[in-house]
């Protein structure tokens, strides 16, 4: 079959399931699950994790019959996102049967522990211990700028199980019940307003050996994959529903749906994407149709836009190549910030003094303000951009790395001086 008839047929297939199934009265979780189990949930994943081993153009035909049949989209999150793309590829079939329907039903919400205070950009010198005790494993550290801790079942972390080793061969990588004695969560408010992240402050809380994701020591690559994941804007887990939040599967999906759309979220809005409606809708709103200035912005974020096609088709083939998102990601993860800040500029620059404004007077009930609040975290939040560039540099253009990293990389962790 040609690409453009496969393409066709896969659409007409989903719009048809769409039209059969779609309730905006049936629950949320309900919803979700049937979402889940047609495998129009996430069509690229394989079937029986919520898809249908679609690629390329058919799993996007599949995308968009959801849109145009304005049905509400899949569970949006850290489970989504990170979660599940690295538990396909580094779990065991135990952990993939268990762990993976409650992602994909939305039934389970997740959070990443990776960061902590003395290590960010420096993630490989985490100092968070993992000790073993008979088949459990005993978790003593603090992690912070965990998004959705306070909301979260269960978390990806990363922990130090032998310091004797150069600091990245001694992490290995656990998935953790959030909802037991020993962990802490502490929300921290953001210049948004919001209490997006938070503070974990783990002591001697216990993870099951049978929750070890990889094997022993080899958390640093196990992380790799995540990270590789969370920079990779094509990523088929980030939706276009909200992503963190509490979220409440008994409400009707149209409930659900008018509170999240009543919120005032920048955070989900980077996400999801739909940020350049907002902006078209500005434009008009205000006036600025023919305005030169803002006429030049836009034309300037077409070309950011261009490129990032461009950086991403170079990243599919090498997510095609190697199976998992190469380093080529970063050149995407540092343009879409880059292009936050820029419809943040010419959001505001449209707008003028009312760009000040927040709440109910503002435009769009204050999203684009708190948008543009948030868009500084878009070159922090997965990697800072200098890290991004550090990345395309060593590992893409093979250039030199650091000075002093090659003698880091080959000392033991427990002789490195730590902050
Ligand atoms: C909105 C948001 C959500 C987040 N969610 C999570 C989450 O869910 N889970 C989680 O684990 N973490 C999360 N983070 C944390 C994020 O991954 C870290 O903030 C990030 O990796 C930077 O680490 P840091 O804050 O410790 O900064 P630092 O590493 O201390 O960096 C400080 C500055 O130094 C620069 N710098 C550091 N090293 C170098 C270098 N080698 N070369 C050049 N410049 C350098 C950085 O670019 C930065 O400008 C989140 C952050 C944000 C903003």
């Amino acid at each position: 079959m040609a690409e453009s008839e496969s393409r066709n047929a896969v659409y007409s297939e989903a719009m048809q399931w769409y039209e059969n199934n779609w309730d905006p009265n049936c629950s949320l979780g309900d919803w979700w699950k049937l979402l889940a189990e047609s495998g129009w949930a996430f069509p690229s994943w394989p079937t029986g994790f919520g898809g249908r081993g679609l690629k390329g153009k058919e799993a996007k035909a599949a995308k968009e019959a959801q849109r145009d049949a304005e049905a509400y989209g899949p569970p949006n999150g850290v489970a989504t996102f990170l979660v599940a793309p690295t538990l396909m590829h580094y779990g065991t079939p135990e952990q993939q049967q268990r762990y993976m329907p409650g992602i994909v039903s939305g039934r389970d919400t997740w959070c990443q522990l990776f960061s902590e205070p003395g290590s960010g950009s420096d993630m490989a010198g985490l100092a968070t211990k993992a000790e073993r005790d008979g088949d459990e494993w005993i978790i003593t550290g603090q992690k912070v700028w965990n998004s959705g801790a306070q909301f979260a079942k269960y978390g990806i972390l990363i922990a130090r199980t032998d310091p004797h080793l150069p600091k990245h061969k001694g992490i290995t990588y656990f998935l953790i019940d959030m909802q037991q004695e020993g962990v802490e969560v502490r929300p921290l408010r953001e210049m948004t307003g919001v209490a997006a992240f938070n503070e974990v402050f783990l002591s001697e809380a216990r993870v099951s050996e049978t929750d070890r994701l990889g094997d022993l020591g080899e958390g640093w690559r196990v992380a790799m994959t995540t990270l590789s994941h969370e920079r990779d804007p094509e990523n088929p887990g980030m939706g276009d529903t909200p992503a963190f939040g509490e979220v409440d599967l008994a409400l009707p999906v149209h409930e659900h749906a008018a509170i999240q759309a009543n919120k005032v979220d920048g955070f989900s809005l980077a996400l999801s994407g739909g940020v350049s409606k907002i902006l078209n809708e500005i434009i008009v709103e205000t006036g600025k149709e023919e305005n030169p200035i803002i006429r030049q912005e836009l034309m300037g974020l077409l070309a950011m836009r261009r490129n990032s096609k461009w950086s991403g088709q170079r990243a599919v083939a090498s997510v095609k190549a190697g199976g998992q998102p190469g380093p080529e990601v970063s050149t995407l993860k540092l343009l879409s910030s880059e292009m936050g800040r820029q419809i943040r500029d010419i959001g505001l620059n449209a707008l003028g003094a009312e760009g000040m404004l927040t709440g109910s007077h503002a435009s769009h009930n204050g999203l684009f303000h708190a948008y543009s609040m948030f868009t500084p975290a878009m070159s922090i939040a997965g990697g800072t951009d200098e890290v991004q560039k550090n990345i395309i540099g060593e590992r893409v253009l093979g250039l030199p790395r650091e000075p002093g990293e090659q003698q880091q990389r080959e000392t033991n962790w427990s002789e490195l001086p730590h902050s």
